[in-house]
């Protein structure tokens, strides 16, 4: 696997943020010195973005934004867009279920997925089905594909794809291996067929440091977006340590 994201959500004051990514950057850094680290992408609230940014000094952590707004600039009171987040994150994630939830469609994601790409930042798009059914694999391909109906896809050098079932949020419930492998394997053919040879796709919801073992082992998956286990340092160090031990 190549990538552990966290998403620390509504949670951490500045100082707060700046502390845990401090602990975490101690941490990798431990790490570092016997295994090689996956790209660690920390993703706090937009108010600790750039605190983050200033004490974030190991090569290895590169920071995201947690949404976008699609517009470039304009009369959007409390937005922030992509221009603006350029000189401090390389990632963005979009379309996390929690936005889908307050009325964000795949028209709304396909726009931001745009514009986050035209600025030259990588999009971490969050797609999965909001309850467990058969059906899961073909309901995810049809958000994927409606969410890149904006773009060009052979224009997009870097897709990270999140598949991250709503019913496993936060719920203590991580999806099944062979579930997972079967959404994966769709995503990336879906992927394919559209022309991005090489989506990535990372898994999400309720990952923590005791179930980590079991998801690190599954061959389809590139990554790890985690939301709660993040936002406790020993936690996200461990969930990192045992994807770079997996290697
Ligand atoms: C998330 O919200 O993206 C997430 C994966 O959350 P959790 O790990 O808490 O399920």
């Amino acid at each position: 696997m190549q990538y552990v994201i966290g998403n620390w959500k509504m949670h951490c004051t500045v100082p707060e943020a700046v502390a845990l990514a401090g602990r975490i950057e101690d941490g990798l850094e431990d790490i570092a010195k016997d295994q090689p680290l996956p790209t660690v992408v920390l993703c706090p609230p937009f108010t600790a973005l750039s605190a983050v940014s200033d004490v974030i000094q190991h090569r290895s952590i590169s920071l995201g934004a947690q949404d976008v707004h699609w517009a470039d600039h304009g009369p959007h009171t409390g937005e922030i867009s992509p221009t603006q987040l350029k000189d401090l994150v390389q990632y963005v994630i979009i379309g996390h279920s929690e936005r889908r939830e307050s009325g964000e469609t795949n028209e709304i994601v396909a726009r931001k997925l745009k514009a986050v790409v035209t600025a030259g930042l990588i999009p971490i798009l969050c797609v999965g089905e909001k309850e467990l059914t058969s059906k899961a694999a073909s309901e995810v391909a049809t958000e994927l594909k409606e969410s890149l109906a904006e773009i060009e896809p052979k224009t997009v050098p870097d897709l990270l794809i999140a598949y991250e079932p709503v019913w496993a949020i936060g719920t203590g419930d991580v999806a099944e291996s062979g579930h997972i492998a079967e959404v994966a394997t769709h995503l990336k053919k879906t992927a394919a067929k559209i022309g991005i040879s090489d989506g990535q796709v990372l898994y999400g919801g309720s990952v923590d440091r005791d179930n980590v073992e079991r998801v690190v082992d599954i061959s389809e998956l590139d990554g790890l977006l985690v939301g709660g286990s993040s936002l406790s340092d020993q936690s996200f160090v461990s969930i990192v340590s045992a994807v770079s031990r997996h290697g």
